[in-house]
């Protein structure tokens, strides 16, 4: 029987272990930490009985990504009312929903030009699915059939240049909190493609996420690969290139040459090296003795909370990760799901950008963006836990410098991450191929990557 060996439990090693055990592999998982799931872990960071999404909390492709839906995972998804939701300084809030025109009916004088944007790409989904997400094999003719200009001006714009289609304040504050998922200025692109798609994925898929917590997610992918013959090995670090037919590496580049550099031709490691991440996060988790206050009541009705006010206020914020009002994104995951906290208790977690390697404590600036829209939130707050970069790096060593997205995703790193070549996923070493986030379609919890990056592997095997 051929034999693989992944590097790594996050989402993509996950699928691309499942993947390969699919075609009959033999498949071990090495996983440094001594919990599986990477992104997706869940712990009681605070107090007794509340359960905390260490990195990632909301899926809007967790059940949906090809690969995902694909496997009929057994995990129950919740899902809010509405998507995401921006609390505004005049006390209101405007929201995604799940569909394009009850999100439009809020925007005003924008109504038309928001369903003229994403009614197109959201009815026919089916059709730019692949282009978007993969799995990533060279297949022109489906990347021709999707081509369509106006669609592609908007997927690489910038947040700012897509915000001249809007003249409400409303609508550019909603477009500005979803292209600040980037972790880019929002006049660099394609921050403006990254709002256009996520917003198209809470009207096709809306922001659900596992009830009982991401690990919830890792645990039934683990259990798919278990049942398909594959084995996980936690506290298992890999420090040198393991011996087996194929190696799929859910590493950023940094940690693929600490593994493999000496194995590697000198061309491709200098590529790797010149590999960049973003800036990092501050991530705040609190244990709640109530719900947060929100001044707008439609704050309530979604796990997603985006925090910066004004689409000004929210590009200066990106300009200068660690700004002194910074953008805050917030979830709220117990609104939802009962078993998160002891009963009438809640949780929510929030972060902020900062710098790469930052050691600023942004706990105040943090809690002061949220008090703004949620007067008395701070007198809520049973008990907190503080990641800064280094605390992130340290409990999962693609986090590089708190970098959440595996790398930079502007235009140069797109789609050709983590080098320039037409299959990303290969490397020039036989047999040892790259399945993290620093490979197309990038950060999030959906698998894709893995999945191409097997499928690739089995294409040469
Ligand atoms: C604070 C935070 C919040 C986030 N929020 C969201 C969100 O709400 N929604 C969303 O979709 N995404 C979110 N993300 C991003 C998401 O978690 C990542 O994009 C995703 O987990 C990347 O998956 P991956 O499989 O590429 O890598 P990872 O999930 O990082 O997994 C890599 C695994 O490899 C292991 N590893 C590394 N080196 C070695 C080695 N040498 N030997 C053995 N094991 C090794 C690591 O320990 C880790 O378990 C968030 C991330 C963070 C940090």
């Amino acid at each position: 029987m051929k034999t693989a060996v992944v590097i790594g439990s996050g989402p993509n090693g996950l699928a691309a272990a499942i993947t390969m055990a699919r075609e009959g592999w033999e498949v071990t998982v090495h996983e440094a930490a001594d919990t599986i799931g990477g992104g997706m872990r869940s712990e009681e960071l605070t107090l007794p009985g509340f359960t905390h999404d260490v990195c990632s909390a909301i899926h809007p492709l967790g059940r949906d990504s090809p690969l995902f839906r694909d496997l009929e995972l057994p995990v129950a998804w919740v899902q809010p009312d509405a998507p995401t939701v921006h609390p505004l300084d005049d006390g209101t809030a405007v929201t995604t929903e799940r569909s394009v025109h009850a999100t439009a009916e809020q925007l005003g004088p924008d109504r038309e030009a928001y369903e003229r944007l994403f009614n197109r790409v959201v009815s026919g989904w089916s059709d730019f699915e692949s282009v978007v997400l993969g799995p990533f094999l060279p297949r022109p003719n489906r990347l021709l059939h999707a081509v369509d200009f106006s669609l592609v001006r908007a997927g690489l714009s910038s947040a700012r240049g897509l915000a001249k289609r809007f003249e409400s304040q409303r609508a550019r504050a909603l477009l500005a909190g979803h292209a600040a998922h980037s972790m880019l200025p929002l006049e660099t692109r394609p921050s403006g493609g990254v709002a256009f798609f996520l917003i198209v994925a809470a009207h096709v898929f809306g922001w659900g996420f596992p009830r009982g917590g991401s690990q919830r997610l890792a645990d039934a992918l683990a259990e798919r690969l278990e049942e398909l013959g594959g084995e996980i090995r936690v506290s298992s670090p890999v420090d040198e290139l393991p011996r087996a037919d194929v190696v799929l590496a859910d590493v950023v580049p940094r940690e693929l040459l600490r593994i493999a550099g000496d194995k590697l031709p000198s061309h491709y490691a200098h590529a790797l090296r010149r590999y960049r991440h973003g800036p990092g996060v501050f991530k705040l988790d609190w244990a709640l003795d109530r719900p947060i206050p929100w001044t707008a009541p439609d704050c309530k009705r979604a796990a997603t909370v985006h925090i910066g006010g004004s689409l000004e206020e929210i590009a200066e914020s990106e300009r200068a990760p660690g700004h002194e009002r910074p953008f805050v994104l917030l979830t709220q995951p117990s609104l939802f799901d009962d078993s998160r906290a002891p009963a009438g208790k809640h949780t929510a977690w929030a972060y902020c950008h900062v710098p790469a390697g930052s050691t600023e404590d942004m706990t105040d600036r943090i809690e002061g963006q949220v008090e703004r829209f949620a007067p008395g939130f701070r007198e809520l707050i049973l008990a907190r836990h503080a990641m800064g970069p280094a605390d992130l790096e340290r409990r999962n060593r693609n986090i590089v410098g708190g970098d959440i997205n595996g790398g930079t995703m502007d235009l140069g790193q797109l789609f050709f991450r983590p080098v320039r070549k037409l299959v990303p996923y290969r490397t020039p070493r036989e047999g040892l191929y790259i399945c993290s986030s620093a490979t197309p379609p990038g950060g999030g919890v959906h698998g894709m990557c893995g999945y191409s990056a097997a499928l690739v592997a089995l294409k040469d095997s």
